[in-house]
């Protein structure tokens, strides 16, 4: 049984919870995760992680994000769950920029299907 526990003072949409608990945990093997709220208005960085504590960070900045652009930031963190390390993937780039992360962007794609974004 996979458990997500989101902080509450995210007041974190249905659906942005459904996409973490049916499709991106699933897609990258993660079992448990915990989302926190940081009171931080920095528009950078908007989210963070603590791969080993199974733990990511949001913030105001990240919730001011369209869905998609939302998701594919929880991603962008999940990927470092995964060891993932910023740079170059082939053509794409894995950034810690958000508006030059083609490579979480693909990724959240293949996790929610074509057509989508
Ligand atoms: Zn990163």
């Amino acid at each position: 049984m996979r458990k997500l526990k989101i902080d509450k003072r995210i007041g974190m949409t249905k659906t942005d919870m459904e996409f973490l608990l049916k499709r991106a945990m699933p897609f990258f093997g993660v079992e448990e995760l915990k989302v926190d709220w940081s009171k931080s208005k920095e528009t950078y960085p908007d989210i963070w992680c603590f791969p080993a504590q199974r733990r990511i960070v949001v913030t105001q900045e990240w919730k001011n994000q369209n869905v998609n652009e939302r998701r594919k930031r929880l991603v962008h963190e999940l990927l470092h769950f995964k060891g993932m390390e910023h740079g170059k993937k082939g053509h794409l780039e894995y950034s810690t920029f958000p508006w030059k992360d083609t490579y979480s962007k693909k990724v959240y794609r293949d996790i929610v299907g074509a057509g989508i974004w």
